[in-house]
């Protein structure tokens, strides 16, 4: 198998998995994962020793990605390969590529727990499992409409120095070394927010 068609894949699969863990209800969310080096044919173009981007389409439902509608782009968002057209988060997942050179992959949730968060003044605990953990609590970057440059800038400057942030009154954004990862703590994130839920209403009763 062609690695571009052994990556393609892998990403479908972790898709249906974020879906089918309730993390990105309806159409949100998206998720990218870059190949650093690829030297094989897209289409008809021969790439040469080039990085390549892999991203979900805009409009899609998780459960729905296919090796089909996966969008392949280079690291500038040049199209080369894939039905449809990228998520319209495309720009914030090539400028976090730029300054997290460590990284392979970034998941964006709408996941509920978390995101019901992000909408009030109260923060998520940061249980264990981060590795090293630097705060008590994940940290939230200010709002900025889905979309816009306002957003790349805020979730660009946010990630420099974390792997998961929480974007108010929208979702959550994890990075990874890879799919597997970057999927993995976006999980996490939401069971954090999960357990923070449950022990704020117990406290209260
Ligand atoms: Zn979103």
């Amino acid at each position: 198998m062609f690695k571009l068609e052994e990556f393609k894949k892998n990403m479908e699969n972790i898709c249906h998995e974020i879906y089918g863990n309730g993390l990105t209800p309806g159409l949100s969310g998206n998720v990218s994962l870059k190949i650093p080096d690829l030297n094989e044919k897209i289409n008809k173009t021969s790439v040469k020793h080039q990085a390549v981007i892999l991203i979900t389409p805009t409009g899609v439902s998780l459960k729905d990605i296919n090796l089909k509608n996966i969008i392949v782009t280079d690291t500038d968002g040049n199209h080369l390969d894939g039905d449809g057209k990228p998520s319209s988060e495309l720009y914030m997942h090539l400028r976090i590529y730029k300054v997290r050179e460590d990284i392979q992959s970034i998941v964006h949730t709408h996941s509920p727990y978390a995101t019901g968060f992000s909408f009030t003044n109260k923060q998520i605990p940061r249980l264990e499992g981060f590795g090293k953990i630097r705060e008590p609590y994940i940290n939230v970057i200010d709002y900025a409409p889905p979309g816009s440059d306002e957003l790349v800038e805020l979730a660009t400057e946010g990630v420099k120095n974390e792997d998961v942030l929480i974007l108010k009154d929208h979702g959550v954004l994890a990075v990874g070394s890879n799919i597997e990862n970057a999927a993995i703590l976006a999980d996490f994130t939401e069971k954090c927010a999960k357990t923070g839920f449950v022990s704020l209403l117990l406290n209260n009763i």
